[in-house]
């Protein structure tokens, strides 16, 4: 048994392959808003596994469900039915306002399946030439890892030296419709717009507010799919159940509101489950989803009956908790703390986010950042955040944490940020 966090990180160190750069911290414990460490220190998350845990660590009724339907039945594969994939699939499709749902397990799998219905779909519906269908993308998107999702990336790291790459799609700039229609009208071959409303890993890079509407606009315009990666913008994070929803603030799925930016293809992964199982999705339409038949797409652990259950429970506690609600609050009080200390600062240039996925950006280059020592300083002082690009640190906590908790929280970055 690990006794202190310099064993584990030895350990990890020695016997792990060396693929990620994690701040210190051995956590071994998780409730609600915070994490404790090996050797019993507590912190708030202010990171909540890239926007999985928006639910809060190990949420009673989550953990109730997974542990229930575990001892139960765990896996079938799809060879066979199970009793609880179909009631998820009818849940998650009326939630979210979808004819169908594919299950899958990591994000990027939901992405690569929505390559894959995307190019089908412009084969068989569209008229697209074999082999021929290209997918738009945006400049520093963040899709996942693998072969073919970093063939669309620009970040070297992610990259460099595992080419060959997949061929397929075009490069964009973010925010810009102009783009995105002067791209399509150049080529008649384009199966989708693949598109995160929010770009999380760049920085949460925050698009102008009509940029999801005027890019369906445009793909309607053209028989192009709208291809929203809600990964991790996704399920309350920005203070909507979706960050297309707009200005919407409802607890589930509606038509309501002017701006909503309905997908012909919507991802979904990370809080699908509350943090506490691998379990993604892609919604669609029958027209689109119908394109999929036996044999051509799946995967032995997606739509298992642990996973089914953990999704069901995970998206209750969403409504329940009204989540979407408190992190609109929350998010706006966020950036209005932040905003005033600001306005003082040298070392911070600005807060930009929508909801409870914000970021602040230091004021010093990417290259050589103090970002890691103040993402350092924050840790001992009883906050875990984490750079992301350099000069850019995420705030993304649990969407449970109260008013109370937030103010305690700001203090405590603040306090963090006059010491540099
Ligand atoms: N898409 C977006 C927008 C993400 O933020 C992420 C993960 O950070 C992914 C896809 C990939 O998800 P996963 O790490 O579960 O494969």
């Amino acid at each position: 048994k690990i006794k202190t966090s310099e064993e584990a990180i030895q350990l990890e160190d020695q016997h792990g392959a060396h693929n990620y750069h994690p701040l210190p911290a051995v956590l071994s414990r998780g409730e609600g808003v915070h994490v404790w460490d090996v050797e019993g220190n507590k912190y708030y998350d202010f990171l909540s596994a890239y926007s999985a845990v928006n639910q809060g660590h190990c949420h009673p009724k989550i953990v109730g469900a997974m542990h229930e339907q575990a001892s139960k039945l765990a896996l079938t594969s799809r060879a066979f039915h199970n009793d609880v994939l179909g009631s998820y699939e009818k849940y998650a499709t009326e939630y979210f306002g979808f004819d169908k749902l594919l299950p899958m397990n990591t994000g990027a799998e939901a992405v690569e399946t929505a390559i894959k219905i995307a190019r089908k779909w412009a084969y068989e519906r569209k008229g697209v030439k074999e082999a021929e269908a290209q997918i738009i993308v945006c400049a520093n998107n963040f899709h996942g890892r693998t072969t073919t999702i970093i063939s669309f990336s620009n970040d070297e790291g992610a990259r460099k030296n595992f080419g060959p790459y997949t061929p397929g799609f075009i490069k964009i700039s973010y925010d810009d419709p102009e783009a995105l229609e002067a791209a399509i009208e150049s080529n008649p071959n384009v199966a989708g717009f693949l598109v995160e409303p929010i770009q999380g890993e760049a920085g949460v890079y925050t698009p102008a507010d009509d940029f999801m509407m005027r890019a369906k606009e445009i793909c309607n315009k053209h028989n192009v799919l709208f291809m929203a990666d809600e990964i991790q913008t996704g399920i309350a994070r920005t203070g909507g159940l979706l960050a297309v929803c707009g200005h919407c603030t409802c607890e589930s799925h509606c038509e309501r509101q002017e701006t909503y930016s309905k997908p012909d293809i919507l991802i979904l992964g990370k809080a699908l489950s509350g943090g506490n199982y691998p379990v993604s999705a892609v919604l669609a339409d029958n027209e689109v989803m119908d394109v999929i038949q036996p044999g051509q797409h799946g995967s032995t652990f997606g739509g298992n009956p642990v996973a089914a259950a953990v999704a069901v429970a995970a998206l209750d506690v969403v409504k329940d908790e009204h989540l979407i609600q408190n992190a609109r609050k929350l998010g706006k009080l966020f950036r209005r703390l932040l905003d005033d200390y600001i306005r003082e600062s040298n070392i911070v240039n600005l807060v930009r986010g929508r909801g409870l996925l914000n970021a602040i950006v230091i004021n010093d280059s990417e290259e050589s950042s103090t970002a890691w020592d103040i993402c350092m300083a924050l840790k001992e002082n009883g906050l875990l955040a984490k750079p992301t690009h350099g000069n850019i640190i995420r705030f993304a906590p649990p969407l449970v944490m109260t008013e109370e908790q937030l103010r305690d929280c700001v203090d405590i970055i603040v306090k963090t940020l006059k010491q540099f």
